[in-house]
């Protein structure tokens, strides 16, 4: 399915390494070439600012959505193509979800993982068939995907789950894989005993 809009989620901090601000602002660059519209939380700060800023840079499209309580405090960009201010934090996850063809996830902190894990169950769930990637930059999420694979050891994870989230180093790989993504059969609400 080609994607119009993408959601990506990402810090919002810079994190120790320059290297994430590079992936951050290639990926901005990426999709604005691409055509691609980026959907992402409206902060001008950290990882956040850095995609946006990138997006914009190079002509591309921006939508940011963000909590009205978050709009100081993350001070939300200012220079968006278009930003939408919601009440919750779950209005603004739904929104971002709605908007969305597909989710990607760039380094980041708890609110990052707490975006990418919920729209990935949401996917395993059969709530949409929309695909999520992780970035995997300069090896930031290996030691968490090591964790996924012993989940999957461990018989609290389905393999076609694990298989639900594309992973690569690199950010075009990553979106076209995202592009060419057909959600499995098997993903549905079902028993558990198949694991
Ligand atoms: P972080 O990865 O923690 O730097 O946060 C990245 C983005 O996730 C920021 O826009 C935060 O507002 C957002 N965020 C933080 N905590 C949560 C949460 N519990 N649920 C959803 N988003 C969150």
């Amino acid at each position: 399915m080609p994607l119009h809009r993408v959601c990506v989620f990402c810090g919002s901090s810079p994190g120790a390494r320059p290297e994430y601000a590079d992936a951050a602002s290639a990926v901005g660059r990426l999709l604005a070439t691409s055509g691609i519209t980026l959907v992402y939380g409206g902060a001008s700060i950290g990882l956040m600012g850095v995609l946006a800023d990138a997006t914009l840079q190079a002509g591309g499209r921006v939508i940011g959505v963000i909590p009205r309580a978050l709009v100081d405090q993350e001070i939300a960009h200012a220079g968006l193509t278009e930003l939408r201010v919601v009440e919750t934090m779950h209005e603004r996850k739904a929104e971002m979800a709605d908007l969305s063809d597909g989710f990607l996830a760039l380094p980041g902190g708890l609110g990052t993982l707490e975006e990418l894990f919920e729209i990935w169950t949401w996917g395993n769930l059969g709530y949409h068939q929309k695909p999520c990637g992780l970035l995997n930059t300069s090896e930031y999420y290996t030691s968490l995907l090591k964790f996924v694979d012993d989940m999957v050891v461990e018989k609290f994870v389905r393999e076609t789950q694990r298989g639900m989230l594309i992973v690569d180093r690199d950010a075009e790989t990553l979106l076209r894989a995202m592009a060419e993504f057909r959600p499995p059969e098997t993903r549905r609400l079902q028993p558990r005993d198949d694991l």
